[in-house]
């Protein structure tokens, strides 16, 4: 199964991933319009080769390996990291809306600085 980013991202969305990830999957990149209005970034469920490249270039830990190993708080993100398709206006809008409905509903987290986010989802 394919890797999950989370929501340590929405405060930090660096695109490190991005520069490391071999297959170009993890989307928007800076360069895609999208990337100036997503609040993170989603990794294509399809594409990922499950390499695990991407998660210790993440500085904030937000990128798991797979659905199963996603904590409980975070499994709401792995249907926006599905939904997610690069230059397609709707499944953008659904994941982002997701995305927003997931942060609304847990200002627990949301209020944890993003480097220290991954270590609460444990809680
Ligand atoms: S696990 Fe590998 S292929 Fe999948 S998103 Fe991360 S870097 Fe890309
Ligand atoms: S490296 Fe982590 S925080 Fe940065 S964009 Fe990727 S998932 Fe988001």
């Amino acid at each position: 199964m394919a890797y999950i980013i989370t929501d340590p991202c929405i405060d930090t969305k660096d695109s490190a991933c991005v520069d490391v990830c071999p297959v170009d999957c993890i989307h928007p990149r800076k360069d895609e319009p999208e990337f100036a209005t997503t609040r993170m970034l989603y990794i294509h469920p399809e594409e990922c080769i499950d390499c695990g490249a991407c998660v210790p270039a993440c500085p904030v830990a937000a990128i798991y390996d797979g659905p199963e190993a996603t904590p409980e708080s975070q499994k709401t993100l792995i249907e926006a990291n599905a939904i997610y398709r690069a230059g397609d206006a709707a499944t953008v809008a659904q994941a982002e809306s997701i995305v927003a409905q997931h942060a609304s509903s847990r200002p627990d987290l949301m209020n944890v600085p993003a480097a220290e986010r991954a270590v609460a989802h444990a809680k």
